[in-house]
């Protein structure tokens, strides 16, 4: 049987993925990619959008190569992309701990916690360059902890029952991304990379076929740009912010990459998000956003709520044993360390039986006070001093005398652009890179990972499979005068035109609001076909009114944040509704993707491996009509696939 006669393989998507044993795959691919000779790569002109983690770290190598690199980021600075939140840490198999770690465990560990809805290939890839990363960042001078005889610490994140997650306090994604930034500024002087700030891609040019360039929005002028190039890089982030509450940063979108999906780039898993179970609870229905505490708190901390319903006493009031450690009860091999979907649906699952704790009842404790008994409170001041201060300041509760409240929140999304091997997507000449790819996480991401897949994309892998693109194909001159870049501005143009005219009377950030609500409600931890179908209707009718009654301030022609955000919030309708499409399709449960329907005796996700062992990847057939749906059927050659367990 051919691909194409497959019924779960679409021939369109070529996963490229090398053969011969796991171990060798990434090596023996390298060596059979194409090169561009040193003297040849100055010829080649790559655009890369958007400079956290992924971007800052592809452009500073690309140009170290000596490639000619444009990179654009929406920010005033690559410093402030949305990267510089990460707290808690990033692993690699370096097994410094000598607690049993290795390129294997590391594989296995980040396949079993994505629910076995990953390319074994890749994630293999992934924790072979973990142990590269680390002594790159290191050689740019990122302080990593250290232990008293100098080699660098370990913590342990959930999923794992091994040390390998390397941090900088907690602020370790402010640290690499410092490292990335200091690279990238070198190649900034040295004239390698052209950085353009504070510039909004707002479409794709892709001619004859192949992604030739974009088209941006200078977001202080308002002025449109045209930039050609022989390549694309899209590093863009997530689309967390679709549920308007999440914890990313306000300005994270969807924006590049849904529109890159609308000039034929297709969108994998969008129903994958990762509710994120350590976060401060919202507080009211004005709040704007939410904040992470980090999970290398579970390291130390445990999760529990009173035993009986309705208990009203301060958690301190509450004696030993009556209180529910319900992490380490259900789960004693991993107990408070169980990947965040795990911990997530039970913190649901003990608020829904009205076990909660604080004001709203949806929020449970995670509780310092044994580990500052058994270890000293100045050992986890230095641990997690910042986490804790930021907790006071935003509760006004001391977490070294009170239990931290805590509840699950949006935090990161598994799905995105569909990439292949190389990273390209099913736009020629169109890479996607960090959290913008469906990348390596399957159906749920274990934590540091994301830090870990971003620089592995930017400093080792795109470096290495760029040329199966520019040494591959023939690619013809391309002057931004080519009617495509005419085209495609005209139609951005538009676009901000269209949104300026409607001089509706609902706020962007109103409607905004409804959007998330509507998509928690329908899509959030807890899914079902009838809440789904039902969300969908509801999402279209809002996307209705948002295009007849929206009212965007200010003008077109000048610095204008409402209008910016209304483009993206927009984008966020559309894919909203693929989101739940895709979610409604995928008839099972699979790591981050709960459907109700699905479960098993216990309340755990229940896969149905015989018909959904695959990638679903979107093909855009306009904003009203139902997309395409493709299937990359996943193989496992070397990890069995069983029912998760961490118990
Ligand atoms: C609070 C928090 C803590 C976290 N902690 C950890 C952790 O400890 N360990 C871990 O592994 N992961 C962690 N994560 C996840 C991790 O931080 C992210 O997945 C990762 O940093 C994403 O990096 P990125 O480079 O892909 O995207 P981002 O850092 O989001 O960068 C996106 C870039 O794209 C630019 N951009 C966006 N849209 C456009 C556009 N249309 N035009 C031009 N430019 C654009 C932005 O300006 C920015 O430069 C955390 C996430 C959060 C929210």
């Amino acid at each position: 049987m051919t691909i194409a006669d497959s019924p779960t393989q679409s021939a369109k998507l070529d996963s490229k993925v090398p053969g011969g044993p796991m171990e060798d795959r990434w090596t023996n691919y390298k060596f059979d990619l194409k090169l561009v000779n040193p003297a040849n790569r100055r010829k080649f002109d790559v655009i890369i959008v958007g400079t956290g983690l992924a971007g800052g770290s592809a452009a500073a190598t690309l140009a170290e190569m000596g490639y000619n690199v444009k990179a654009f980021c929406i920010h005033d600075s690559p410093r402030r992309a949305h990267s510089i939140a990460a707290q808690g840490g990033i692993n690699a198999a370096k097994n410094y701990k000598g607690d049993g770690d290795s390129v294997h465990r590391l594989f296995y560990d980040t396949v079993k916690g994505g629910d076995y809805r990953s390319r074994e290939s890749n994630v293999h890839r992934l924790a072979e360059v973990s142990v590269d990363i680390i002594d790159q960042c290191v050689a740019q001078g990122v302080p990593f902890a250290r232990e008293y005889g100098g080699l660098l610490d370990n913590r342990s994140f959930g999923g794992a029952q091994v040390s390998r997650t390397f941090y900088a306090r907690g602020q370790t994604g402010q640290q690499l991304l410092l490292g990335a930034y200091g690279a990238m500024n070198r190649q900034i002087h040295a004239g390698k990379i052209e950085m353009h700030t504070r510039q909004e891609m707002v479409d794709l040019v892709v001619v004859n076929g192949v992604a030739r360039g974009i088209i941006t929005r200078n977001l202080k002028t308002g002025e449109y740009e045209r930039h050609s190039a022989h390549t694309v890089l899209m590093c863009t982030g997530g689309y967390g912010n679709a549920f308007y509450l999440s914890t990313n940063a306000k300005n994270s979108n969807v924006t590049a990459a849904w529109r890159a999906h609308k000039r034929g780039a297709y969108f994998a898993n969008p129903c994958y998000t990762q509710i994120h179970p350590t976060c401060i609870p919202r507080s009211g229905d004005y709040q704007s956003k939410l904040t992470l505490m980090s999970e290398s708190l579970r390291n130390d901390g445990r999760v529990w709520v009173p035993l009986t319903k309705g208990d009203t006493r301060k958690a301190t009031e509450i004696p030993e044993a009556e209180r529910d450690y319900y992490l380490e009860r259900k789960y004693p091999s991993f107990g408070n360390l169980v990947p965040r979907d795990v911990a997530s649906r039970n913190a649901k699952t003990v608020c829904d039986e009205g076990r909660g704790v604080g004001p709203t009842g949806e929020a449970v404790y995670l509780d310092f006070a044994d580990a500052i008994k058994r270890d000293g409170r100045s050992t986890i001041e230095a641990r997690y001093g910042n986490l804790f201060e930021m907790y006071e300041r935003i509760t006004g509760d001391n977490p070294y005398e009170m239990p931290m409240r805590i509840y699950p929140a949006v935090h990161y999304t598994m799905g995105g652009l569909w990439v292949d091997y190389n990273l390209e997507s099913t736009i020629p000449g169109l890479f996607v890179l960090g959290e913008a790819n469906f990348s390596d996480h399957g159906a749920n991401r274990l934590g540091a990972s994301a830090l870990m897949q971003g620089l592995a994309d930017g400093y080792f892998v795109i470096p290495a499979t760029i040329a199966s693109h520019l040494a591959g194909r023939k690619l013809e001159e391309v002057t931004k005068d080519h009617p495509a870049f005419k085209e495609a501005e005209a139609s951005a143009r538009k676009r901000a035109d269209d949104l300026m005219a409607i001089k509706g009377t609902r706020s962007v950030e109103s409607m905004h609001r409804e959007l998330g609500n509507l998509v928690w409600n329908y899509c959030g931890m807890e899914r079902t076909a009838e809440g789904l179908k039902e969300g969908k209707r509801k999402i279209a009718d809002l996307r209705s009114q948002f295009w007849t009654d929206v009212r965007v301030i200010g003008d077109q022609n000048t610095i204008n944040q409402d209008l910016e955000k209304a483009g993206r919030v927009a984008d966020f309708m559309e894919f909203a509704e693929v989101m739940m499409h895709d979610a409604l399709v995928r008839d099972e449960s699979c790591g981050g993707h709960f459907r109700a329907e699905h479960q098993t005796e216990e309340g755990e996700a229940k896969r149905d491996d015989e018909h959904f062992s695959h990638v679903t990847a979107w093909e855009f057939n306009g904003p009203d009509a139902v997309p395409t749906e493709h299937r990359e059927q996943l193989t496992f050659e070397e990890v069995k696939l069983t029912t998760r367990s961490y118990k």
